[in-house]
This record gives structure tokens, C-alpha cells and sequence, in this order.
């Protein structure tokens, strides 16, 4: 049987870092995959991270499952984490979280629970977006239909566009949002944008998803839940799916959360039910050690103060990063303005560079981007700034 499959294509994203692995050149850079690096190129373990690590290993005394859901501790954690402690949908007990494996976990138990309980709903995604989300939805049986994100022309948000696909979405579908760090563009909505979207979802009775996989990596913890915060209005029905993948480095560890917010608690424990029943039938329960790590650092003064910092000093090297790039550009006498770059957040960036310059800076330079022309700025040292912008500075005059 299996003689005649045919294979499918590589992962455009992951596929490119096979390829930068085997490349021999001392040179080479990666500023493919979403993963942060630090000043010397390594991703590394967060130092709140590693105490949390030793605390559960001397006192840990079980390998026992964890519930469908995932622990509790872990969830009231990420709840205080989203929406500030105090929140009424938190008081009220109208906001339920289940544990779930990464972020791609809660979105993918996301849609598994919206394809059971909202059958023929579309699910609306940005163009452009993560190439994984459409993947996702698809795989649950959903239809994807997409709204215009990216103003190419003007590097931002194309917000009348958006605008004006948003008010034609019908009720009960579901609009996905990137809550802050918009994978892959690098732009995000404004305070006065995201309060005018909140308006639209909710004359329109449309269910925002917000995908959170950046908490902290735009403007700071408590500032990236503005968007989150502008849509949980009262009664207003959302669901959120966030990632401790990339603020808490444990991308290996599989840590995310599905958190939905009803309309009363009833509805609330009601909906958590079918969301059980969908992880049940998929991976039974979640890992409990990422999920400890988070618990541990949220939920101790010491451990937290460190790791707030921590992540401030990944935010601020990304902003050093851009400026630097922006900079170093200028300086090899790029015409092209770049200047945007400065002023996007979080990891990515789309460069602007078209795929023949892409293609033509991984072969010349073994620098290796994704095709859209994406940059992860994580990728970007003090040390690599100097041959990479003379790369760029080439293929834009000769590409
Ligand atoms: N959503 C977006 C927009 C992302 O960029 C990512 C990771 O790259 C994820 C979700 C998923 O993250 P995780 O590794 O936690 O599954």
C-alpha cells in the first residue's frame, strides 16, 4: 500500500533549517525558524527556568497523568497571565483553561472543539499569516477564508481593508487575531484599532480566537495583553490560545493553553466539557514538566522577578537588533528603506525582499530566509550584523 504514496512536500519553515544544518559554510546564518537566539547565536535555557527545573526535581514525587485538562495550578497561572489577576471573566468563573502541548495544541484542540460544537463555521485568517494556521483548521475539517492584513506599500497594518472584510464576516464565525508580534509581518494593531475590531466582532457576533504565541516580546508582559483585554468585553464570548514556547524558551517542553471565555460560567463549564472529550480523543492529557516549570516561575516573587527580566532582555536585544540592521544597511549605502523595520515587533519582519533575492542570498551567502521574506531579527548578532548587510546590500543591487 504504502508503494504508491507519493511524498509530501517539507515543511517550508522547519525544511529550511535541515538545509542550514547541513551547510558547511562557518558563515552561514539562519534567520528562517521562529526560535529566539541570544548575542552568540544560541537558544538558550532561561536561568527562572532552570531554578523551577530544580525545585520540581527535588520535590517532585510523582509521574503520575495529569487530568484531560491539565493542572489546575497551571491554568488559574495562565489565566492571571492573560488577562491581569483581578479580571471579572477570571471572578466570575466565565474564563476555563485547558492545558494543551504548545501553542499549535491549543489551536489544533481549538478547532477540533469548534468543528464539533459550530459545525459549517469558517474560520477567517489574516493574509498574510503563520502557514501553519490554515493547516490546523483544515486538518479539524473547518473552511478557512482569509482578511487582508499587510499594507505592502505602506509596511502596516492595511486597516480600512481589514476593516471592511471584517464587516461582511457572518455570525458565529470565527475570526483568528494574532494578539500581538503578527507572525509573519511584524505589525500590529494599535489600541484605537484593536478597540474599533472589538466593536465590529461584537455587533457582528463574530468568535475572535487571538493566537498568543508572543506574550512579552512586543512592548512587555502586561502591554501585549492590550488586544486580549480590548475583546474580552462583558458577555463577550473569546477564545485565546497562548504559547510559553517562546517567553518561557521551553519551545521543546510543549507548553500552551487553551483558554475560553463564555458568556456565564455555566456555558463556560459546558463548553470545557466538549473541549475535554476533543483532547481526549487526541492525546489523552497533557506533559506536566513545561507546565510545572511555568507554574513554579509564575507563581513565586523571586522566580518571576527574574524571568520578567529575562524576558525584557530578549525584547530588548530583538529592538537593538532591528536598529542595528536598519543601521548597518544605511551604512553599506543601501537605497532601499528600510527603516520599518525599526518599528515592527517582535521576532519577525517581512523584509520586502522578493524570493529571487531570497534564493539568491542563501546560494551566494548561506544566509537562509523564508521565501516570503520573513526574517527572524532573533537571528541577527552584533557579530553576523556586518556580512549579512553587505549580503543584503548585494543582492539588491544585482538580484
Ligand atoms: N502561533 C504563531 C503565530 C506562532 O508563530 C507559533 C510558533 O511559531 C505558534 C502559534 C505555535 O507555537 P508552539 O511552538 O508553542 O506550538
Amino acid at each position: 500500500m504504502f508503494e504508491k504514496i507519493v511524498p509530501a512536500p517539507p515543511d517550508a519553515i522547519l525544511g529550511l533549517t535541515e538545509a542550514y544544518k547541513a551547510d558547511p559554510n562557518p558563515n552561514k546564518i539562519n534567520l528562517g525558524v521562529g526560535v529566539y537566539k541570544d548575542a552568540n547565536g544560541h537558544t538558550p535555557i532561561l536561568q527562572a527556568v532552570k531554578r523551577a527545573e530544580e525545585r520540581i526535581l527535588a520535590q517532585e514525587t510523582s509521574k503520575t497523568y495529569l487530568g484531560i485538562d491539565g493542572s489546575p495550578a497551571y491554568a488559574a497561572a495562565t489565566r492571571a497571565l492573560l488577562f491581569g489577576p483581578e479580571h471579572e471573566v477570571i471572578a466570575s468563573g466565565r474564563a476555563v483553561t485547558a492545558q494543551a502541548p504548545g501553542g499549535t495544541g491549543a489551536l489544533r484542540v481549538a478547532a477540533d472543539f469548534l468543528a464539533r460544537t459550530q459545525p459549517g463555521t469558517t474560520v477567517w485568517l489574516s493574509t498574510p499569516t503563520w502557514p501553519n494556521h490554515p493547516n490546523i483548521f483544515r486538518a479539524a475539517g473547518l473552511e478557512v477564508a482569509s482578511y487582508p492584513y499587510f499594507d505592502s506599500r505602506t509596511n502596516d497594518v492595511a486597516f480600512e481593508a481589514m476593516l471592511e472584510t471584517l464587516r461582511t464576516i457572518p455570525a458565529g464565525d470565527v475570526l483568528v487575531l494574532h494578539a500581538c508580534c503578527h507572525n509573519p509581518t511584524g505589525v500590529d494593531l494599535s489600541s484605537a484599532q484593536w478597540a474599533q475590531v472589538a466593536e465590529v466582532v461584537a455587533e457582528r457576533g463574530i468568535l475572535p480566537l487571538l493566537d498568543f504565541a508572543y506574550q512579552g516580546f512586543a512592548q512587555g508582559l502586561t502591554e501585549d495583553a492590550a488586544g486580549v483585554l480590548a475583546l474580552t468585553r462583558p458577555g463577550q464570548e473569546l477564545l485565546i490560545a497562548n504559547s510559553y514556547s517562546k517567553n518561557f524558551g521551553l519551545y521543546s517542553e510543549r507548553v500552551g493553553a487553551l483558554t475560553l471565555v463564555a458568556a456565564t460560567p455555566d456555558a463556560a463549564q459546558a463548553a470545557l466539557s466538549h473541549v475535554k472529550q476533543v483532547i481526549r480523543a487526541n492525546y489523552s492529557n497533557p506533559p506536566a514538566h513545561g507546565a510545572a516549570i511555568v507554574t513554579t516561575v509564575l507563581n513565586d516573587a523571586e522566580l518571576r522577578r527574574l524571568w520578567e527580566a529575562e524576558v525584557a532582555a530578549m525584547r530588548e536585544r530583538i529592538n537593538t537588533m532591528r536598529h542595528l540592521f536598519v543601521e548597518t544597511l544605511n551604512e553599506k549605502g543601501v537605497q532601499t528603506d528600510f527603516s520599518f523595520i525599526a518599528r515592527q515587533r517582535g521576532m519577525f519582519s517581512f523584509s520586502g525582499l522578493t524570493p529571487e533575492q531570497v534564493k539568491a542570498l542563501r546560494e551566494r551567502y548561506s544566509i537562509y530566509i523564508v521565501g516570503s521574506g520573513r526574517i527572524n531579527v532573533a537571528g541577527m548578532t552584533e557579530a553576523n550584523m556586518d556580512y549579512l548587510c553587505s549580503a543584503i546590500a548585494d543582492v539588491l543591487a544585482t538580484v
